[in-house]
């Protein structure tokens, strides 16, 4: 047996894990059910840091950097995660029909179209990872002593983790000449930036506005082997319901 036939063994065997994973999706409403608990929960906490960063005036000066600050840090930590799970691949796991769903935006990269207050609570169903972020936020935001800067600092970060995904549904959905205007200014993402994420291999993660894209390349290149040769070759012979569906980075 030489190495090549165990690499086409091994895709095949990818391939239908990635496939019975998808059926499963597909077949049992718990997976959508999980993801609107999760959407839930997300956007309950966003709320709830809203309101206990509300208590504290931090001043106009404070307000603008800590809002930078997250804006930066919300955008480099969602490009993080998409990495990560970009090269998830145990389709067998609790989570693996998530994560072959996961996969799927790079199949079909384009969006149902959507009003953007859906696509923020139904894209927040994605992020699981959020969930005990968010609630252990909450629960620092009572400690004795903590800073009133962090605590909104904390509730942008949670806001803007959202907002993220609604700027990576513009990138990819909208035509308007703000959604443009906006990618061009580095407030949202760029069209043409996160392209590259499609178009090339391990690059261009970050979905906010990708201001902090070269330094999650770095990581990228130094310990991720990237999705072209990996994940993406595993809905190979998956067909998509003409349908669609509302996707994730
Ligand atoms: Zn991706
Ligand atoms: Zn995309």
């Amino acid at each position: 047996m030489t190495n090549k036939d165990t690499a086409d063994d091994g895709l095949r065997l990818k391939r239908a894990q990635f496939n019975a994973a998808m059926a499963l999706y597909e077949g049992r409403r718990r997976y959508k059910v999980f993801g609107k608990l999760v959407a839930a929960a997300n956007v309950s906490l966003q709320a709830f840091l809203v309101y206990r960063a509300s208590a504290h005036s931090i001043g106009a000066a404070r307000q603008l950097l800590v809002f930078a600050a997250a804006y930066l840090a919300a955008d480099f930590v969602n490009g993080l995660v998409h990495m990560h799970t970009d090269c998830m691949d145990d389709y067998e796991s609790l989570g693996g029909p998530l994560i072959a769903n996961f996969h799927l935006h790079h199949k079909r990269p384009r969006y149902q179209d959507h009003p953007l207050p859906f696509v923020y609570f139904n894209e927040s169903g994605s992020k699981v990872w959020l969930v005990p972020c968010l609630a252990a936020a909450a629960l620092l935001s009572y400690a004795p002593g903590v800073s009133p800067a962090l605590v909104w600092g904390l509730a942008y970060f949670g806001v803007l983790s959202s907002v993220a995904e609604v700027s990576h549904y513009l990138a990819h959905n909208s035509t308007s000449r703000w959604v443009l205007l906006l990618g061009r200014a580095r407030l949202l993402l760029d069209k043409r930036l996160h392209a590259r994420h499609h178009l090339e291999d391990n690059v261009s993660y970050t979905f906010l506005n990708a201001l902090t894209d070269p330094l999650a390349d770095l990581v990228a290149k130094r310990f991720y082997p990237g999705y072209k040769r990996g994940t993406d070759l595993h809905y190979g012979n998956y067909e998509l319901p003409p349908s669609g569906r509302v996707n994730e980075a």
